[in-house]
């Protein structure tokens, strides 16, 4: 069983589900092309994507092009279903940096033909955290800084008071589908800046001065 690592705490959460949300930032999604909804999109990222910091990306045998999406996650610290807005808050137990990365190759043609993303999103490594910091030392989780450095050039830099939905709305709405338990990972999505990963690059991701998270890429 895959547990977070704390920053402050010894407490073991086991990962959970992770869930991803799409088009959350307008500027990347019109890097896309694509439309921004009135929803986010969902998709799902299995547990066994997750590789912690100094971990290793390995490109699949399968992709030519692997993107970089840095994003904020949101640990969940109690149970939930249909939780709302005002609640919202009670539930989130921390927050980390992720990549979200993607094998955009594969999900263009996914995308070109109504397929599911999961191949696209869910080959092992896909998804690196960060050590994971306990909301008491966040005081405003939708004003903080989310940059990404490729080999010490910063290549996607937001902050998440430009993301289109607040961390409560986000809650509420994942919650209307599916219970929100302890320790699932919710990823907040990406802003605009994503571009292809490399053989031999380094990931330096940060959120705020709160967490930071760095991976090299290999080959498979
Ligand atoms: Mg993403």
């Amino acid at each position: 069983m895959t547990t977070y690592r704390f920053q402050d705490s010894e407490q073991q959460v086991p990962i959970g589900k992770i869930i991803c949300l799409a088009r959350t930032y307008k500027e990347h999604a019109r890097e896309m092309n694509a439309m921004v909804t009135e929803d986010p999109l969902l998709f799902l990222k299995p547990t066994s994507s997750i590789i912690f910091n100094k971990g290793m990306i390995i490109i699949p045998k399968r992709s030519q092009c692997l993107h970089h999406e840095v994003e904020m996650g949101i640990i969940l610290g109690k149970k939930g279903k249909n939780i709302r807005v005002e609640d919202a808050m009670d539930h989130v137990l921390g927050y980390l940096v992720a990549l979200d990365i993607t094998a955009r190759d594969i999900q263009s043609m996914a995308k070109k033909n109504g397929w599911p993303w999961a191949i696209a999103k869910g080959f092992d490594t896909f998804a690196p955290i960060s050590d994971a910091v306990l909301k008491n030392k966040v005081p405003d989780p939708m004003d903080l800084d989310l940059n990404l450095k490729i080999n010490g050039i910063v290549t996607q830099q937001a902050n998440t008071s430009q993301m289109i939905y607040t961390v409560e709305r986000i809650i509420s709405f994942i919650s209307e589908i599916m219970t929100l338990e302890p320790g699932d990972l919710i990823l907040t999505g990406t802003p605009e800046g994503v571009g292809e990963i490399k053989e031999g690059d380094r990931l330096e991701a940060h959120l705020g001065s709160l967490c930071s998270l760095t991976v090299d890429v290999k080959r498979e």
